[in-house]
């Protein structure tokens, strides 16, 4: 192992000096060619056998792709019949994709023992027309590599544009911007990006033959969305791992449920229903909405963090505040005495965080918080939503959190934001 490993270096370093010493070339070349590695495909030896390539043709079924290789057509109905199984999912075969034909050293029919035909760059379906027909579905086997992007929203781009630059790949921008907008799915709306905007992000690369061809998983992720800086660390609250999540730089969980209620200490004094009898309107309509009644001026929180979309007033709601917490989510607050500091359209909120204060402004006979939630653009009853379920860390696994987040925080900090380059339109 110690010579193999010799030999090779010696060949590297001899490379690297562009040398030109006779004898050492010979030496090496004799010693290389015994231990290079057959060359393989598919993982079969290709030296061991007769080697065809051809290519589906407009129209094709699996009998075109055989009829030629010797294949009786018996065993080609057998083969497609079991192609078709769920185990191997093969049921037409797709123009243009590259097929192998693999022929016994020395048969001059050139009859086919195998055929292989790649359902994708991972995926290959193995023909065996040995004995009997057998299929079979094989993968070329994965590597796994972590890898690290950056990237920036500049006017006329977005994040799909500004992932495709650096992932070369639509499958792997797709499934990028999922995994990002996941983790942050409570606390940026990624539809609304802004130019300035920017992001870094620690991911798993899948590749076959050095090709990556999927993103395996994110790990962290930074976002700069309008100036307010996002971290989302992924992490396990237990041993066996079945308690992962992703958590901010302070341990907090990213995927947060709503709070119960928009006002502590207060009681329900109108529930949510299809139809009640009106105080002020005396007359029957559809409540949609809980009401919270509490005394004038108790903080009203937001629920969720999320963006103001309206802070105003109208004869009905009397003043009000609506978040918009991601595409899904709404949430709406009516009947305030006034807003809180700074509230205004536009503006991003925390959960907890106040946004205006207990009155009776607007069709209120007291002083309550009447809380409408909004999911798809209709109005729901929050409290019979389930919500993704929350994984909280324990104030005890904090330190360690802390200690393994800070080598990985300091590496994306590190890493430079990559410009994005206009294309330049001719
Ligand atoms: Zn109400």
């Amino acid at each position: 192992m110690t010579r193999i490993f010799g030999f090779f270096l010696l060949s590297f370093i001899y490379m690297g000096c562009g040398a030109n010493d006779e004898a050492i070339n010979k030496t090496i070349k004799k010693d290389s060619s015994k231990i290079s590695p057959p060359i393989t495909e598919y993982g079969f030896v290709l030296d061991s056998f007769q080697v065809k390539r051809d290519t589906v043709k407009a129209n094709w079924t699996m009998s075109h792709m055989f009829t030629s290789y010797g294949i009786s057509q018996f065993d080609i109905n057998v083969a497609a019949e079991r192609a078709a199984d769920s185990l191997v999912g093969l049921r037409y075969v797709k123009e243009g994709t590259p097929f192998v034909i693999l022929s016994k050293l020395g048969d001059t029919s050139q009859n086919a023992e195998y055929i292989i035909y790649p359902q994708n760059i991972v995926d290959f379906v193995v023909f065996d027309f040995r004995d009997s027909v057998s299929v079979e579905k094989r993968s070329k086997p994965n590597e796994v590599n972590e890898k690290m992007i950056s990237g920036e929203i500049i006017k006329n781009s977005n994040l799909t544009l500004a992932l495709d630059q650096q992932l070369k790949d639509v499958n792997m921008t797709e499934e990028m911007a999922e995994y990002m907008s996941g983790v942050f799915a409570w606390a940026i709306d990624f539809f609304r990006l802004y130019p300035g905007d920017e992001f870094k992000v620690i991911y798993n690369e899948k590749s076959v033959e050095g090709m990556p061809y999927a993103i395996g998983g994110i790990s962290s992720v930074w976002f700069k969305h309008q100036g307010r800086e996002f971290y989302a660390f992924k992490y396990a609250l237990d041993v066996e791992g079945k308690q992962i999540g992703f958590f901010n730089e302070e341990g907090k969980e990213m995927r947060r449920p709503f709070l119960m209620a928009p006002v502590k200490y207060s009681r329900i004094s109108s529930g949510f229903s299809g139809r009640r009898f009106h105080p002020i309107q005396k007359r029957w309509k559809a409540h949609l909405g809980t009401d919270y009644a509490a005394p004038k001026g108790t903080p009203i929180v937001s629920t969720a963090d999320g963006t103001v979309i309206a802070a105003s007033y109208n004869s009905g709601n009397g003043n009000y505040v609506k978040v918009k917490h991601n595409e899904t989510y709404s949430t709406q607050y009516l009947h305030m005495t006034g807003f809180a500091k700074g509230i205004r359209k536009g503006v991003y909120v925390e959960q907890g965080q106040t946004i205006g204060y207990v009155g009776s402004t607007g069709l209120a006979t007291g002083p309550h918080v009447c809380y409408r939630f909004w999911k798809n653009g209709k109005q729901i009853n929050h409290r019979a939503e389930k919500f993704p379920s929350s994984i909280p860390m324990v104030d005890s696994l904090l330190p360690s959190y802390i200690e393994f987040i800070q080598p990985i925080r300091e590496r994306m900090d590190a890493m430079p934001i990559t410009p994005y380059i206009e294309e330049d339109t001719p």
